[in-house]
């Protein structure tokens, strides 16, 4: 199969094998075509599985083959959701990269970040747009954006957006836009309320599905080592320092577990940092940065800062503790064993955190082998205690906040929830 089987025109072909790419990816293959043809897409698929130049390359296909101006200027004709800055960035990357033969103009636009230049671009003329819902509804609110001409919208990782309380947002978002459209939706899970979603807004969707790798986790390698809560930090440095491991990316529960343990790591002489909500956007793209150039070992994330973010071949994921919520486990160790690389993914496990193990082999299907440092055994006598501050636990506390913002338009409490 190659891409010019699916009928992609020659500035696309040309953009793809630029990059390197010579055989689409199953995702690719499936929902491309369709796309081409107008349908609308109910898509079951996670990062890493090139969802994104999935539906990146139809969708600039259909733009370029029917331009339009309005009053001389470009209308937003395609406009693309997405949970967080890092994934809005990176989509918008890719757009620039696939459409770079072709006419069109794009840009991206997220919170943390200042609005007037964003306000200048959309002024201009834009044809695709990458968003994230907040900052988007500010735009709205400011009138300085027009979302009365879309032709498509993607809604890329749907269900990440509505764990994070995007519903509200997305459902005004919606009513803005012309009832006649081409809708994606991509989601890695399919919950009720992802179900009911689609229902309102596809119309006879096409499903393309493609098996979670990591549920079958052929590429990659887990393993949890059992160790109490108090010395997982010194574990971990062992782990980094007696494996030389130069690039890791570890996963804590909360932000300030994040920033805790990288002040711990750099202390043990292993250079880190720190990547989640609370941190500005220059912050966070500094990091990754680093991350990527090998400037830092270690990245520290929670699981919605980390959502989506690209590093290709990622060699070892430490899950430093559990998340809360079982499918999270599998989108962490999504980030290893990418494009069929070998990949290492070590969870260090307290006694807290037994249950949580237990609902993630549940939802695995299978057993993750225990190895116990001799050096670090667990003692036996200590007690499990309540987790705290987990991600369920802070989205519980979080929804009441949420919705007096989105009455009352309360800016600090806005951008409060999407901290991740
Ligand atoms: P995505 O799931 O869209 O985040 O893509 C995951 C990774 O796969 C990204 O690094 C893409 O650049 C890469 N990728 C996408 N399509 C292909 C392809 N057809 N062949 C090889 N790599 C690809």
């Amino acid at each position: 199969m190659s891409f010019e089987s699916l009928g992609l025109i020659p500035e696309l072909l040309l953009a793809v094998s630029e990059k390197g790419y010579s055989t689409p990816s199953p995702i690719q293959q499936q929902a491309i075509p369709p796309v081409l043809e107008g349908r609308d897409i109910m898509g079951g698929a996670q990062t890493g599985t090139g969802k994104t130049a999935g539906f990146t390359l139809p969708l600039l296909q259909r733009l370029v083959q029917s331009d339009k101006k309005l009053n001389g200027k470009r209308p937003v004709r395609a406009l693309i959701l997405t949970p967080t800055r890092e994934l809005a960035a990176q989509v918008a990357e890719s757009v620039v990269i696939y459409g770079k033969h072709l006419p069109l103009k794009s840009t991206v636009i997220f919170g943390g970040v200042s609005i007037n230049p964003q306000i200048k671009k959309l002024r201009d003329g834009i044809d695709i747009l990458t968003a994230t819902p907040g900052r988007l509804l500010d735009h709205v609110s400011q009138k300085t954006v027009d979302l009365s001409q879309v032709e498509i919208l993607v809604l890329d990782e749907a269900d990440r957006m509505l764990d994070m309380g995007f519903i509200r947002d997305i459902r005004k978002l919606l009513a803005l836009l012309p009832k006649q459209k081409q809708t994606l939706l991509f989601s890695a899970t399919f919950s009720d309320e992802i179900k009911r979603l689609s229902n309102d807004l596809l119309r006879s969707p096409v499903l393309v599905e493609v098996a979670q790798r990591n549920t079958a986790s052929e590429t990659v390698a887990q393993v949890v080592h059992p160790v109490d809560k108090s010395r997982k930090r010194e574990l971990l440095s062992y782990l980094i320092g007696s494996n030389n491991w130069q690039q890791v990316l570890v996963f804590t529960r909360t932000k300030h577990g994040a920033n805790r343990l990288v002040e711990q790591l750099i202390t043990d002489g292993i250079s880190a940092a720190a990547i989640h909500g609370n941190k500005s956007q220059g912050a966070r793209t500094k990091a990754l940065a680093s991350f990527k150039s090998g400037d830092v070992r270690v990245l520290v994330a929670t699981d919605i800062a980390a959502r989506g973010i690209d590093i290709n071949q990622l060699p070892h994921v430490v899950n430093y503790e559990l998340p809360n919520v079982a499918e999270d486990y599998v989108h962490r160790i999504g980030r290893t064993g990418r494009a069929g690389n070998e990949g290492e993914a070590m969870s260090l496990v307290c006694v807290d955190e037994l249950k949580l193990l237990k609902d993630i082999e549940r939802l695995i299907k299978r057993d993750i082998p225990k190895v116990i440092f001799d050096d670090y055994k667990p003692d036996p006598s200590i007690k499990p205690e309540p987790i705290q501050n987990g991600r369920g636990q802070q989205q519980r506390a979080n929804r009441p906040a949420r919705n007096k913002a989105d009455t009352s338009r309360n800016k600090s409490s806005r951008s409060g929830r999407r901290a991740a």
